[in-house]
């Protein structure tokens, strides 16, 4: 109801371009993503958005880091994380030391913050996108905030900022895997994309 008053407000001719442009990435950008606060992440014209706003961390497969399969970025303990672009959630799980479990309701040791050395992604999210790619999303606070077989969309809010698993402060880490499980360059893919991370 509300939507149809305000396309009569605004006239025909913008409602008939909403209706012709009709991506999701498009009408997800005109209405904002629905970010209360947090600044929703704008969406590229490929559908692509930054997961986190943050800095530059530890960067991908470095010379001291060669195992290192993804991009940290640093952001406050708490601040929004978002799917990077339109999928499906393919895994919800807790890793810490080598052990990973879903999510089970009860407490869980992914609910502390981690340390270096102790290993894992902490709370983490995996969603499949188009064209076989996986994007991964590390460390959360708490658990994420969507469950395995749930649609999302890009910018869409998926879990918070945190420090669990293999981590010295709040972080995000994010991979990319294209084509299985190849981990690739988050940055250069991101950028090919029209999202500078
Ligand atoms: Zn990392």
């Amino acid at each position: 109801m509300g939507r149809v008053a305000l396309w009569v407000a605004v006239g025909a001719a913008v409602a008939l371009l909403l209706l012709t442009s009709a991506t999701a990435g498009v009408v997800s950008s005109v209405f904002g993503g629905g970010g209360a606060g947090g600044g929703a992440a704008p969406i590229s014209a490929s559908g692509w958005a930054r997961p986190v706003v943050g800095t530059a961390g530890s960067g991908f497969r470095t010379a001291d880091r060669p195992g290192h399969d993804g991009v940290d970025i640093m952001a406050p303990k708490g601040t929004v994380i978002r799917a990077a672009s339109d999928g499906v959630v393919v895994r919800v799980r807790c890793n810490v030391g080598g052990e990973s479990w879903e999510p089970t309701g009860a407490p869980m040791p992914c609910d502390s913050d981690g340390y270096p050395g102790l290993g894992g992604c902490g709370w983490y999210a995996d969603i499949r996108h188009a064209g076989d790619i996986v994007s991964r999303y590390c460390h959360m606070v708490r658990q994420p905030t969507v469950t395995v077989g749930q649609t999302v969309i890009a910018g869409q809010p998926i879990g918070r900022v945190g420090s669990s698993g293999n981590s010295s402060g709040p972080h995000l880490h994010y991979e990319i895997h294209e084509g299985g499980n190849n981990a690739v360059d988050p940055v250069p893919f991101m950028r090919q994309r029209g999202v500078v991370l």
